[in-house]
Protein backbone atom coordinates (compact mmCIF):
# COMPACT_ATOMS: atom_id res chain seq x y z
CA UNK A 1 0.00 0.00 0.00
CA UNK A 2 1.01 3.28 -0.92
CA UNK A 3 0.82 6.17 1.74
CA UNK A 4 0.42 9.49 0.96
CA UNK A 5 1.52 12.22 3.38
CA UNK A 6 1.33 15.79 3.84
CA UNK A 7 4.36 18.35 3.14
CA UNK A 8 4.65 20.86 5.82
CA UNK A 9 7.83 22.55 6.19
CA UNK A 10 10.07 20.42 3.97
CA UNK A 11 9.07 17.39 5.74
CA UNK A 12 6.46 14.64 5.38
CA UNK A 13 4.42 14.06 8.09
CA UNK A 14 0.84 12.44 9.16
CA UNK A 15 -2.01 13.17 10.54
CA UNK A 16 -2.25 13.80 14.14
CA UNK A 17 -5.67 12.21 14.51
CA UNK A 18 -4.81 9.52 12.61
CA UNK A 19 -7.18 9.77 10.12
CA UNK A 20 -6.51 8.34 6.36
CA UNK A 21 -8.82 7.73 3.31
CA UNK A 22 -8.64 5.58 0.38
CA UNK A 23 -6.64 6.24 -2.86
CA UNK A 24 -8.82 4.09 -5.66
CA UNK A 25 -7.07 2.84 -8.92
CA UNK A 26 -9.75 3.96 -11.72
CA UNK A 27 -8.88 1.47 -14.07
CA UNK A 28 -9.85 -1.42 -11.56
CA UNK A 29 -11.70 0.00 -8.74
CA UNK A 30 -8.94 -1.26 -6.21
CA UNK A 31 -7.66 0.50 -3.10
CA UNK A 32 -3.91 1.25 -4.18
CA UNK A 33 -3.25 3.79 -1.65
CA UNK A 34 -3.85 5.17 1.98
CA UNK A 35 -3.64 9.08 2.05
CA UNK A 36 -3.51 11.04 5.47
CA UNK A 37 -6.33 13.55 5.67
CA UNK A 38 -5.32 17.30 7.22
CA UNK A 39 -7.22 18.64 10.48
CA UNK A 40 -7.11 22.18 11.02
CA UNK A 41 -3.53 20.77 12.97
CA UNK A 42 -1.84 20.30 9.92
CA UNK A 43 -3.74 23.33 7.95
CA UNK A 44 -2.71 25.43 10.70
CA UNK A 45 1.23 24.42 10.28
CA UNK A 46 1.28 24.28 6.79
CA UNK A 47 -0.28 28.31 6.74
CA UNK A 48 2.70 29.26 9.62
CA UNK A 49 5.34 27.29 7.86
CA UNK A 50 4.44 29.29 4.66
CA UNK A 51 4.37 32.53 6.63
CA UNK A 52 7.53 32.19 8.30
CA UNK A 53 9.01 31.35 4.99
CA UNK A 54 7.73 34.78 3.94
CA UNK A 55 9.99 36.23 6.10
CA UNK A 56 13.11 33.93 6.02
CA UNK A 57 15.67 33.21 3.19
CA UNK A 58 13.12 33.17 0.42
CA UNK A 59 11.87 36.48 1.22
CA UNK A 60 15.17 38.25 1.45
CA UNK A 61 16.51 35.98 -2.06
CA UNK A 62 17.53 38.10 -4.76
CA UNK A 63 15.47 37.79 -7.46
CA UNK A 64 17.84 36.10 -9.88
CA UNK A 65 18.42 33.16 -7.59
CA UNK A 66 14.75 32.95 -6.50
CA UNK A 67 14.08 32.18 -10.54
CA UNK A 68 17.04 30.23 -10.92
CA UNK A 69 15.28 27.91 -8.37
CA UNK A 70 12.01 27.80 -9.71
CA UNK A 71 13.34 26.99 -12.81
CA UNK A 72 15.37 23.97 -11.59
CA UNK A 73 12.08 22.58 -10.21
CA UNK A 74 11.52 21.66 -13.63
CA UNK A 75 14.46 20.48 -14.72
CA UNK A 76 14.16 18.30 -11.61
CA UNK A 77 10.74 17.36 -12.52
CA UNK A 78 11.53 16.30 -15.97
CA UNK A 79 14.64 14.27 -14.84
CA UNK A 80 12.30 12.18 -12.19
CA UNK A 81 9.61 12.16 -14.97
CA UNK A 82 8.63 8.35 -15.17
CA UNK A 83 8.04 8.42 -11.34
CA UNK A 84 5.55 11.53 -12.07
CA UNK A 85 4.27 10.24 -14.93
CA UNK A 86 3.33 6.62 -13.21
CA UNK A 87 1.80 8.39 -10.32
CA UNK A 88 -0.59 10.53 -12.51
CA UNK A 89 -1.19 7.85 -14.58
CA UNK A 90 -2.07 5.55 -11.28
CA UNK A 91 -4.24 8.06 -9.46
CA UNK A 92 -6.50 9.28 -12.62
CA UNK A 93 -6.20 6.47 -14.81
CA UNK A 94 -5.56 8.38 -17.64
CA UNK A 95 -3.18 6.76 -21.06
CA UNK A 96 0.55 6.92 -20.14
CA UNK A 97 0.91 8.22 -24.02
CA UNK A 98 -1.26 11.39 -22.86
CA UNK A 99 0.55 12.05 -19.37
CA UNK A 100 3.76 11.89 -21.39
CA UNK A 101 2.89 14.16 -23.83
CA UNK A 102 0.58 16.83 -22.04
CA UNK A 103 0.18 16.45 -17.82
CA UNK A 104 4.27 16.05 -16.92
CA UNK A 105 5.97 18.16 -19.72
CA UNK A 106 3.21 20.61 -19.58
CA UNK A 107 3.40 20.60 -15.52
CA UNK A 108 7.33 20.83 -15.37
CA UNK A 109 6.89 24.12 -17.94
CA UNK A 110 4.94 25.84 -15.94
CA UNK A 111 7.67 26.02 -13.80
CA UNK A 112 10.40 27.54 -16.48
CA UNK A 113 7.64 29.08 -18.32
CA UNK A 114 7.19 31.61 -15.16
CA UNK A 115 10.64 31.87 -14.10
CA UNK A 116 11.28 33.43 -17.65
CA UNK A 117 8.37 35.50 -17.40
CA UNK A 118 8.41 37.04 -14.57
CA UNK A 119 12.29 38.02 -15.13
CA UNK A 120 11.34 40.02 -18.00
CA UNK A 121 8.08 41.45 -16.74
CA UNK A 122 8.37 45.30 -16.76
CA UNK A 123 6.42 48.05 -14.99
CA UNK A 124 4.96 51.01 -15.81
CA UNK A 125 6.70 54.73 -14.96
CA UNK A 126 5.62 57.83 -15.54
CA UNK A 127 6.60 61.53 -15.28
CA UNK A 128 4.43 63.99 -13.31
CA UNK A 129 4.55 67.75 -13.25
CA UNK A 130 4.02 69.74 -10.59
CA UNK A 131 3.53 73.25 -9.31
CA UNK A 132 7.37 74.17 -8.20
CA UNK A 133 8.78 72.61 -11.65
CA UNK A 134 10.86 69.95 -10.11
CA UNK A 135 8.33 67.37 -10.95
CA UNK A 136 8.02 63.80 -9.63
CA UNK A 137 8.52 60.47 -10.85
CA UNK A 138 6.26 57.37 -10.25
CA UNK A 139 7.09 53.70 -10.79
CA UNK A 140 5.38 50.68 -10.01
CA UNK A 141 7.03 47.53 -7.98
CA UNK A 142 5.62 44.15 -7.78
CA UNK A 143 5.65 42.45 -4.76
CA UNK A 144 4.49 39.24 -3.29
CA UNK A 145 0.90 38.63 -2.37
CA UNK A 146 2.18 36.64 0.54
CA UNK A 147 0.78 32.88 1.41
CA UNK A 148 -1.54 31.38 -1.26
CA UNK A 149 -3.97 28.95 -0.62
CA UNK A 150 -3.81 26.73 -4.23
CA UNK A 151 -7.21 24.23 -4.54
CA UNK A 152 -6.87 22.54 -7.73
CA UNK A 153 -8.51 19.46 -9.20
CA UNK A 154 -8.53 15.88 -10.01
CA UNK A 155 -8.64 16.21 -14.24
CA UNK A 156 -4.73 17.72 -15.25
CA UNK A 157 -3.45 17.07 -11.31
CA UNK A 158 0.16 18.03 -11.60
CA UNK A 159 -0.40 20.45 -15.06
CA UNK A 160 -3.44 22.74 -13.60
CA UNK A 161 -1.72 22.64 -9.64
CA UNK A 162 1.77 23.78 -11.51
CA UNK A 163 -0.12 26.58 -13.51
CA UNK A 164 -0.54 28.06 -10.04
CA UNK A 165 2.16 27.28 -8.30
CA UNK A 166 4.85 28.17 -10.85
CA UNK A 167 3.96 31.91 -11.20
CA UNK A 168 2.86 31.81 -7.60
CA UNK A 169 6.81 30.82 -6.64
CA UNK A 170 8.10 33.03 -9.38
CA UNK A 171 6.50 35.92 -7.87
CA UNK A 172 8.16 35.58 -4.79
CA UNK A 173 4.90 33.85 -2.73
CA UNK A 174 4.44 30.70 -0.61
CA UNK A 175 1.90 28.36 -0.84
CA UNK A 176 -0.10 25.83 0.70
CA UNK A 177 -1.98 23.36 -1.63
CA UNK A 178 -5.03 21.20 -1.40
CA UNK A 179 -5.32 18.75 -4.32
CA UNK A 180 -7.82 16.65 -4.92
CA UNK A 181 -8.57 13.94 -2.86
CA UNK A 182 -8.78 11.89 -5.94
CA UNK A 183 -5.33 12.51 -7.21
CA UNK A 184 -2.74 13.28 -4.43
CA UNK A 185 0.20 11.54 -5.09
CA UNK A 186 2.06 14.32 -7.41
CA UNK A 187 1.75 17.38 -5.70
CA UNK A 188 2.91 15.18 -2.56
CA UNK A 189 6.11 14.20 -4.68
CA UNK A 190 6.87 17.54 -6.08
CA UNK A 191 7.84 17.84 -2.29
CA UNK A 192 10.80 15.92 -2.82
CA UNK A 193 11.63 18.10 -6.01
CA UNK A 194 11.32 20.89 -4.01
CA UNK A 195 13.90 19.97 -1.31
CA UNK A 196 15.94 18.80 -3.53
CA UNK A 197 16.81 21.72 -5.89
CA UNK A 198 17.20 24.01 -2.49
CA UNK A 199 13.64 25.62 -2.50
CA UNK A 200 13.51 26.76 1.19
CA UNK A 201 11.09 24.57 3.76
CA UNK A 202 7.82 26.25 4.06
CA UNK A 203 7.95 27.54 0.83
CA UNK A 204 5.79 24.67 -0.82
CA UNK A 205 3.72 22.96 1.26
CA UNK A 206 1.16 20.25 0.91
CA UNK A 207 -1.97 19.03 2.77
CA UNK A 208 -4.51 16.79 1.67
CA UNK A 209 -8.65 16.49 2.24
CA UNK A 210 -11.69 16.87 1.08
CA UNK A 211 -13.75 19.69 1.12
CA UNK A 212 -16.25 20.31 3.35
CA UNK A 213 -15.83 20.05 7.09
CA UNK A 214 -12.00 19.15 5.98
CA UNK A 215 -8.61 20.70 4.06
CA UNK A 216 -10.17 22.81 1.45
CA UNK A 217 -12.49 24.26 3.63
CA UNK A 218 -10.13 24.71 6.97
CA UNK A 219 -7.62 26.66 4.78
CA UNK A 220 -9.76 28.41 2.66
CA UNK A 221 -11.34 30.34 6.06
CA UNK A 222 -7.80 30.53 7.35
CA UNK A 223 -7.50 33.97 8.23
CA UNK A 224 -3.47 34.19 7.66
CA UNK A 225 -3.98 33.00 3.65
CA UNK A 226 -3.53 36.47 1.99
CA UNK A 227 -5.42 35.46 -1.69
CA UNK A 228 -6.70 32.03 -3.04
CA UNK A 229 -6.33 30.86 -6.19
CA UNK A 230 -8.76 27.95 -6.99
CA UNK A 231 -9.70 25.56 -10.18
CA UNK A 232 -13.04 23.28 -10.01
CA UNK A 233 -16.32 23.06 -10.18
CA UNK A 234 -18.43 26.73 -10.31
CA UNK A 235 -20.47 25.07 -7.80
CA UNK A 236 -17.22 25.04 -5.49
CA UNK A 237 -16.47 28.19 -6.72
CA UNK A 238 -18.71 29.71 -5.01
CA UNK A 239 -18.07 28.53 -1.41
CA UNK A 240 -14.65 29.35 -1.73
CA UNK A 241 -15.44 33.14 -2.78
CA UNK A 242 -17.38 33.14 0.11
CA UNK A 243 -14.80 32.15 2.12
CA UNK A 244 -12.73 35.03 0.38
CA UNK A 245 -14.68 37.72 1.36
CA UNK A 246 -13.93 37.21 5.01
CA UNK A 247 -11.13 39.61 5.32
CA UNK A 248 -11.68 40.84 1.59
CA UNK A 249 -9.02 38.27 -0.12
CA UNK A 250 -8.59 38.12 -3.80
CA UNK A 251 -9.20 35.10 -5.16
CA UNK A 252 -8.85 33.55 -8.83
CA UNK A 253 -11.31 31.02 -9.97
CA UNK A 254 -11.16 28.78 -13.07
CA UNK A 255 -14.48 27.07 -13.04
CA UNK A 256 -16.52 24.97 -15.49
CA UNK A 257 -18.06 25.29 -18.96
CA UNK A 258 -20.27 23.59 -21.55
CA UNK A 259 -18.31 24.71 -24.79
CA UNK A 260 -19.43 24.96 -27.88
CA UNK A 261 -17.70 24.13 -31.35
CA UNK A 262 -19.76 25.74 -34.42
CA UNK A 263 -18.82 23.70 -37.62
CA UNK A 264 -19.41 25.83 -41.00
CA UNK A 265 -19.89 23.92 -44.38
CA UNK A 266 -16.48 25.48 -45.34
CA UNK A 267 -14.87 23.89 -42.83
CA UNK A 268 -11.70 21.04 -43.77
CA UNK A 269 -14.16 18.29 -42.47
CA UNK A 270 -10.69 15.87 -41.92
CA UNK A 271 -9.24 18.43 -40.04
CA UNK A 272 -12.79 19.03 -38.02
CA UNK A 273 -13.08 15.58 -37.30
CA UNK A 274 -9.47 14.83 -35.74
CA UNK A 275 -10.03 17.83 -33.63
CA UNK A 276 -13.45 16.90 -32.43
CA UNK A 277 -12.14 13.58 -31.39
CA UNK A 278 -9.73 15.08 -29.53
CA UNK A 279 -11.47 18.11 -28.38
CA UNK A 280 -14.47 15.80 -27.50
CA UNK A 281 -12.79 12.83 -26.41
CA UNK A 282 -9.53 13.51 -24.83
CA UNK A 283 -8.75 12.47 -21.18
CA UNK A 284 -11.84 10.94 -20.93
CA UNK A 285 -14.15 13.94 -21.58
CA UNK A 286 -12.87 15.01 -18.38
CA UNK A 287 -10.99 19.10 -19.77
CA UNK A 288 -12.49 21.89 -18.81
CA UNK A 289 -12.48 23.08 -22.44
CA UNK A 290 -13.55 19.93 -23.73
CA UNK A 291 -16.32 20.12 -26.24
CA UNK A 292 -19.94 18.59 -24.92
CA UNK A 293 -22.09 20.74 -27.77
CA UNK A 294 -21.46 20.81 -31.34
CA UNK A 295 -23.69 22.88 -34.15
CA UNK A 296 -23.09 21.81 -37.36
CA UNK A 297 -24.40 23.31 -40.96
CA UNK A 298 -26.66 21.64 -41.77
CA UNK A 299 -25.62 20.66 -45.20
CA UNK A 300 -22.99 18.74 -43.92
CA UNK A 301 -24.21 17.82 -40.51
CA UNK A 302 -25.26 14.02 -41.40
CA UNK A 303 -21.71 13.53 -42.89
CA UNK A 304 -19.80 14.95 -39.49
CA UNK A 305 -22.13 13.01 -37.66
CA UNK A 306 -21.32 10.43 -39.68
CA UNK A 307 -17.50 10.54 -39.91
CA UNK A 308 -16.99 10.90 -35.98
CA UNK A 309 -19.14 7.89 -34.75
CA UNK A 310 -16.69 6.00 -37.40
CA UNK A 311 -13.60 7.43 -35.85
CA UNK A 312 -15.41 7.49 -32.35
CA UNK A 313 -15.67 3.82 -32.41
CA UNK A 314 -11.89 3.14 -33.36
CA UNK A 315 -11.40 4.03 -29.51
CA UNK A 316 -9.34 1.39 -27.70
CA UNK A 317 -10.47 1.77 -23.87
CA UNK A 318 -7.46 0.03 -21.03
CA UNK A 319 -5.11 0.24 -18.78
CA UNK A 320 -2.40 3.06 -18.30
CA UNK A 321 0.35 1.31 -19.56
CA UNK A 322 -0.85 -1.09 -22.44
CA UNK A 323 0.16 1.14 -25.16
CA UNK A 324 -2.30 -0.55 -27.62
CA UNK A 325 -5.07 1.50 -25.73
CA UNK A 326 -6.19 5.24 -26.02
CA UNK A 327 -9.07 5.99 -23.78
CA UNK A 328 -8.71 6.07 -19.69
CA UNK A 329 -11.40 5.53 -17.44
CA UNK A 330 -13.78 8.37 -15.29
CA UNK A 331 -11.44 9.29 -12.35
CA UNK A 332 -13.77 7.97 -9.62
CA UNK A 333 -16.73 5.55 -8.85
CA UNK A 334 -19.19 9.05 -8.55
CA UNK A 335 -17.80 10.68 -11.56
CA UNK A 336 -18.78 7.13 -13.62
CA UNK A 337 -22.50 7.19 -11.65
CA UNK A 338 -23.05 11.02 -12.54
CA UNK A 339 -22.02 10.33 -16.23
CA UNK A 340 -23.82 7.57 -16.48
CA UNK A 341 -27.42 9.41 -14.93
CA UNK A 342 -26.48 12.16 -17.83
CA UNK A 343 -26.56 8.96 -20.42
CA UNK A 344 -29.75 7.65 -18.72
CA UNK A 345 -31.48 11.02 -18.86
CA UNK A 346 -30.15 11.89 -22.59
CA UNK A 347 -32.62 8.37 -23.22
CA UNK A 348 -35.43 9.60 -21.76
CA UNK A 349 -35.32 13.03 -23.08
CA UNK A 350 -35.61 10.92 -26.72
CA UNK A 351 -32.36 11.37 -27.44
CA UNK A 352 -30.86 9.64 -30.76
CA UNK A 353 -27.61 7.87 -29.43
CA UNK A 354 -25.96 7.50 -31.93
CA UNK A 355 -22.98 5.54 -30.53
CA UNK A 356 -22.04 4.28 -26.80
CA UNK A 357 -24.79 5.27 -23.96
CA UNK A 358 -23.12 2.56 -21.62
CA UNK A 359 -20.43 0.91 -20.01
CA UNK A 360 -17.88 -0.98 -22.53
CA UNK A 361 -17.08 -4.54 -21.83
CA UNK A 362 -13.73 -4.84 -20.18
CA UNK A 363 -11.62 -7.78 -19.57
CA UNK A 364 -12.01 -9.03 -16.14
CA UNK A 365 -8.84 -7.31 -14.81
CA UNK A 366 -10.59 -4.38 -15.26
CA UNK A 367 -14.44 -4.97 -14.89
CA UNK A 368 -14.27 -2.77 -11.43
CA UNK A 369 -13.33 -0.01 -12.94
CA UNK A 370 -14.92 3.39 -14.10
CA UNK A 371 -15.16 3.18 -17.77
CA UNK A 372 -18.02 3.96 -19.94
CA UNK A 373 -18.62 4.40 -23.62
CA UNK A 374 -17.61 7.12 -25.62
CA UNK A 375 -20.74 8.67 -26.85
CA UNK A 376 -22.69 11.04 -29.23
CA UNK A 377 -26.20 12.05 -29.41
CA UNK A 378 -28.21 14.05 -31.51
CA UNK A 379 -32.23 15.26 -31.28
CA UNK A 380 -31.89 16.68 -27.96
CA UNK A 381 -33.44 20.10 -27.26
CA UNK A 382 -31.30 23.08 -26.07
CA UNK A 383 -32.78 22.77 -22.96
CA UNK A 384 -32.32 19.05 -22.07
CA UNK A 385 -29.91 18.36 -19.45
CA UNK A 386 -27.14 16.85 -21.43
CA UNK A 387 -27.45 19.55 -23.61
CA UNK A 388 -27.25 22.41 -21.42
CA UNK A 389 -25.48 21.60 -18.27
CA UNK A 390 -21.87 20.32 -17.66
CA UNK A 391 -21.35 16.90 -17.69
CA UNK A 392 -17.54 16.56 -17.77
CA UNK A 393 -17.48 13.00 -19.58
CA UNK A 394 -16.80 11.49 -23.07
CA UNK A 395 -20.02 12.75 -24.45
CA UNK A 396 -21.55 15.46 -26.54
CA UNK A 397 -24.70 16.28 -28.28
CA UNK A 398 -24.98 17.41 -31.80
CA UNK A 399 -26.94 19.85 -33.47
CA UNK A 400 -27.86 21.65 -36.83
CA UNK A 401 -27.90 24.71 -37.85
CA UNK A 402 -28.53 26.83 -41.12
CA UNK A 403 -27.53 30.28 -40.19
CA UNK A 404 -24.30 32.17 -38.83
CA UNK A 405 -26.69 34.51 -36.68
CA UNK A 406 -28.33 30.92 -35.36
CA UNK A 407 -25.20 29.29 -34.76
CA UNK A 408 -23.76 32.19 -32.51
CA UNK A 409 -27.25 32.33 -30.50
CA UNK A 410 -27.01 28.50 -29.93
CA UNK A 411 -22.78 28.79 -28.74
CA UNK A 412 -23.96 31.64 -26.24
CA UNK A 413 -27.03 30.41 -25.13
CA UNK A 414 -25.30 29.22 -21.53
CA UNK A 415 -24.37 30.88 -17.73
CA UNK A 416 -20.51 29.53 -18.84
CA UNK A 417 -18.08 31.27 -20.53
CA UNK A 418 -14.98 29.33 -21.03
CA UNK A 419 -14.05 28.10 -24.80
CA UNK A 420 -15.21 27.54 -27.89
CA UNK A 421 -13.89 26.64 -31.24
CA UNK A 422 -14.80 27.37 -34.90
CA UNK A 423 -13.90 25.37 -38.02
CA UNK A 424 -14.17 27.26 -41.07
CA UNK A 425 -12.35 28.88 -43.69
CA UNK A 426 -13.32 32.08 -44.27
CA UNK A 427 -11.07 34.17 -42.28
CA UNK A 428 -13.25 37.25 -42.27
CA UNK A 429 -16.00 34.61 -40.47
CA UNK A 430 -13.33 33.22 -37.37
CA UNK A 431 -12.30 37.06 -36.83
CA UNK A 432 -16.13 38.29 -36.48
CA UNK A 433 -16.44 35.00 -34.09
CA UNK A 434 -13.87 36.21 -32.39
CA UNK A 435 -15.84 39.31 -32.12
CA UNK A 436 -19.46 37.39 -30.94
CA UNK A 437 -19.04 34.22 -28.99
CA UNK A 438 -18.97 35.08 -25.12
CA UNK A 439 -15.65 32.83 -23.89
CA UNK A 440 -12.79 33.68 -22.32
CA UNK A 441 -10.65 31.63 -25.17
CA UNK A 442 -11.91 31.35 -28.51
CA UNK A 443 -9.59 28.50 -31.14
CA UNK A 444 -10.19 28.42 -34.77
CA UNK A 445 -9.37 25.32 -36.92
CA UNK A 446 -7.86 23.82 -33.32
CA UNK A 447 -8.47 23.12 -29.69
CA UNK A 448 -6.40 23.78 -26.91
CA UNK A 449 -3.25 24.64 -28.49
CA UNK A 450 -1.62 27.26 -25.52
CA UNK A 451 1.26 29.50 -25.61
CA UNK A 452 1.51 30.35 -21.83
CA UNK A 453 2.07 34.11 -22.95
CA UNK A 454 -1.61 34.69 -23.67
CA UNK A 455 -4.72 34.63 -21.04
CA UNK A 456 -6.46 32.00 -19.64
CA UNK A 457 -9.49 31.71 -18.28
CA UNK A 458 -13.53 31.69 -18.36
CA UNK A 459 -16.43 34.75 -18.05
CA UNK A 460 -19.74 34.44 -16.50
CA UNK A 461 -19.91 31.36 -14.38
CA UNK A 462 -16.73 29.98 -15.82
CA UNK A 463 -14.43 32.09 -13.49
CA UNK A 464 -13.08 35.19 -12.30
CA UNK A 465 -9.84 36.91 -13.41
CA UNK A 466 -6.98 35.46 -15.94
CA UNK A 467 -4.17 33.35 -15.39
CA UNK A 468 -0.75 33.12 -17.98
CA UNK A 469 1.33 35.52 -19.15
CA UNK A 470 1.80 39.27 -17.43
CA UNK A 471 -2.62 38.53 -16.69
CA UNK A 472 -1.74 35.91 -13.46
CA UNK A 473 0.70 38.34 -11.99
CA UNK A 474 -2.18 40.45 -11.32
CA UNK A 475 -3.30 37.89 -9.11
CA UNK A 476 0.18 36.68 -8.42
CA UNK A 477 2.03 39.90 -7.07
CA UNK A 478 0.81 43.25 -5.73
CA UNK A 479 1.15 46.28 -8.11
CA UNK A 480 2.89 49.22 -5.60
CA UNK A 481 3.46 52.63 -7.25
CA UNK A 482 6.32 54.78 -5.72
CA UNK A 483 5.97 58.42 -6.20
CA UNK A 484 9.10 60.66 -5.68
CA UNK A 485 8.95 64.48 -5.68
CA UNK A 486 12.49 65.69 -7.78
P1 LIG B 1 -14.38 20.29 -7.40
O1 LIG B 1 -14.91 21.67 -7.35
O2 LIG B 1 -15.25 19.20 -6.93
O3 LIG B 1 -13.05 20.16 -6.55
C1 LIG B 1 -11.91 20.96 -6.81
C2 LIG B 1 -11.10 21.08 -5.54
O4 LIG B 1 -11.83 21.83 -4.59
C3 LIG B 1 -10.75 19.76 -4.87
O5 LIG B 1 -9.44 19.84 -4.37
C4 LIG B 1 -11.77 19.70 -3.74
O6 LIG B 1 -11.36 18.91 -2.65
C5 LIG B 1 -11.86 21.16 -3.35
N1 LIG B 1 -13.07 21.54 -2.65
C6 LIG B 1 -14.31 21.04 -2.80
N2 LIG B 1 -15.18 21.69 -1.97
C7 LIG B 1 -14.47 22.62 -1.30
C8 LIG B 1 -14.78 23.58 -0.30
N3 LIG B 1 -16.02 23.72 0.16
N4 LIG B 1 -13.79 24.36 0.17
C9 LIG B 1 -12.53 24.24 -0.29
N5 LIG B 1 -12.17 23.33 -1.22
C10 LIG B 1 -13.13 22.53 -1.73
O7 LIG B 1 -13.91 20.06 -8.91
P2 LIG B 1 -13.35 18.70 -9.53
O8 LIG B 1 -14.50 17.75 -9.61
O9 LIG B 1 -12.10 18.31 -8.85
O10 LIG B 1 -12.94 19.18 -11.00
C11 LIG B 1 -13.81 19.17 -12.08
C12 LIG B 1 -14.37 20.57 -12.32
O11 LIG B 1 -13.29 21.48 -12.50
C13 LIG B 1 -15.20 20.70 -13.58
O12 LIG B 1 -16.30 21.51 -13.31
C14 LIG B 1 -14.26 21.40 -14.55
O13 LIG B 1 -14.90 22.11 -15.58
C15 LIG B 1 -13.50 22.30 -13.65
N6 LIG B 1 -12.22 22.66 -14.23
C16 LIG B 1 -12.03 23.95 -14.67
C17 LIG B 1 -10.82 24.32 -15.26
C18 LIG B 1 -10.57 25.72 -15.77
O14 LIG B 1 -9.44 26.06 -16.06
N7 LIG B 1 -11.59 26.55 -15.90
C19 LIG B 1 -9.80 23.37 -15.36
C20 LIG B 1 -10.03 22.07 -14.90
C21 LIG B 1 -11.24 21.74 -14.31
Amino acid sequence: MKEVKHFINGEYVGSKSGKQFDNVNPANGQVFGKVHEAGRDEVNAAVAAAREALHGEWGRMSVEKRLSLVKKVAERINERFDEFLEAECLDTGKPASLASHVDIPRGAANFGFFADHVKNFPTESFFTDTPDGAGAVNYGVRKPRGVLAVIAPWNLPLLLMTWKVGPALACGNTVVVKPSEITPTTAALLGEVMNEVGIPKGVYNVVHGFGPDSAGAYLTEHPDVDGITFTGESRTGEVIMRAAAKGVRPVSLELGGKNPSLVFNDADMDAAIDGHLRSIFINCGQVCFNTERVYVQRDIHDEFVARLKAAVEQFRPGAWNDDSCNLGPLVSEEHQQKVLSYFKKAEEAGATVVTGGGVPEMPEELQGGFWVQPTIWTGLKETDAPACEEVFGPCVHIAPFDTEEEAVALANNTRYGLGASVWTRDVSRAHRMGQVLDVGMLWVNSWFLRDLRTSFGGNGASGVGREGGVHGLEFYSELRNVCIKL
